[in-house]
């Protein structure tokens, strides 16, 4: 058992994306992933076990070592800024980080800016020299400009159906997101054999 690599996966819309590509590489992981209420998911059989957690946790836990591999967004990887190696692109869950307000918002002196994301909306705020106070928001963020919380938003984009619906324009984009697998930096080493193995079979159905 010593040898079994524990993956950290999110919940939610990701889990369909991860259970696909996994699947592809010959590697069939439990496909109730999402629907069980356990948070360790045995497969031992394939050498692995599944820790499930929230999304912005994946990089926690796999910085503590607690799972060796995980499979999280970029979005989180820039947000939580955590001491782990970025194996790959999964070229997965894609979507991008967007600057987001009222179509016609006017430039005002010192903006409020509401996010999910406050450190990837002050840096890129802050890349481009321009003086914003963020807001720290839990969800709902596209509510903030309608009620007057906030200026802009920066938050994830994927059809842009969300901010269609809520007469709301995308104004910049930020960056492209995907989902990346990470590894711990100890177990990269320790455990190198395993987890380059579980990347040559990704590497292959990606490419
Ligand atoms: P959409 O309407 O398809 O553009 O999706 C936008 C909504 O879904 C926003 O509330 C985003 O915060 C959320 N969202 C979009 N893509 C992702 C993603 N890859 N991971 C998590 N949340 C997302």
């Amino acid at each position: 058992m010593a040898d079994l690599l524990k993956v950290a996966v999110p919940k939610g819309r990701i889990v369909k994306h991860i259970s696909r590509l996994f699947h592809q590489a010959g590697i069939p992981i439990p496909e109730d992933l999402d629907e069980t209420r356990k948070f360790i998911i045995p497969a031992h059989d394939l050498g692995l076990e599944f820790i499930i957690a929230k999304p912005a946790d994946v990089p926690t836990y796999v910085e503590y070592g607690v799972a060796d591999i995980g499979v999280v967004g970029k979005d989180v990887l820039m947000e939580e800024n955590r001491n782990v190696y970025e194996l790959l692109d999964l070229g997965i869950a894609k979507c991008r980080f967007s600057v987001i307000g009222l179509p016609d918002w006017e430039p005002v002196l010192n903006p409020r800016v509401a996010s999910k994301f406050p450190n990837v909306a002050s840096q890129y705020f802050r890349e481009n020299g321009q003086q914003v106070e963020v807001i720290k928001l839990n969800g709902n963020v596209e509510l903030a400009p309608l009620i007057g919380l906030a200026d802009r938003i920066v938050d994830l984009v994927e059809t842009g159906n969300t901010i269609r619906e809520n007469g709301l324009v995308e104004m910049e984009k930020i960056a492209d997101i995907t989902s990346r697998l990470i590894a711990n930096r100890v177990s990269y080493r320790m455990k190198n054999e395993a987890i380059q193995q579980l990347c040559d079979r990704l590497q292959q159905v990606l490419a």
